[in-house]
């Protein structure tokens, strides 16, 4: 864990937050909310609805549908890093 490509000023506000996705695919219970709400960063797979992460860099234009995403996700199965 060390601050990457860190653009130096610290100030972590608005522009330049960097997201990071993680989806705990063992947990999901494929009730699709994250899908409805987030369809560039979240999919289902075809055979059992199971999550499928597509972006786990999203722009900041996804940044609030995906912390939407995490927390109406009934299992729980979405985490957001942010910094
Ligand atoms: S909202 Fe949660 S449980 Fe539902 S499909 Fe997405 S990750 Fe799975």
């Amino acid at each position: 864990m060390s601050g990457d490509k860190g653009d130096g000023d610290g100030s972590g506000e608005g522009k330049g937050v960097t997201m990071r996705v993680e989806v705990d695919v063992p947990k999901c219970v494929a009730s699709g909310q994250c899908v409805m709400i987030a369809p560039d960063v979240f999919d289902q797979r075809e055979e059992d609805g199971i999550v499928v992460l597509l972006d786990e860099r999203p722009p900041s234009e996804l940044h609030a549908d995906v912390r939407e995403s995490a927390v109406v996700c009934p299992a729980a199965a979405i985490r957001v890093v942010e910094k």
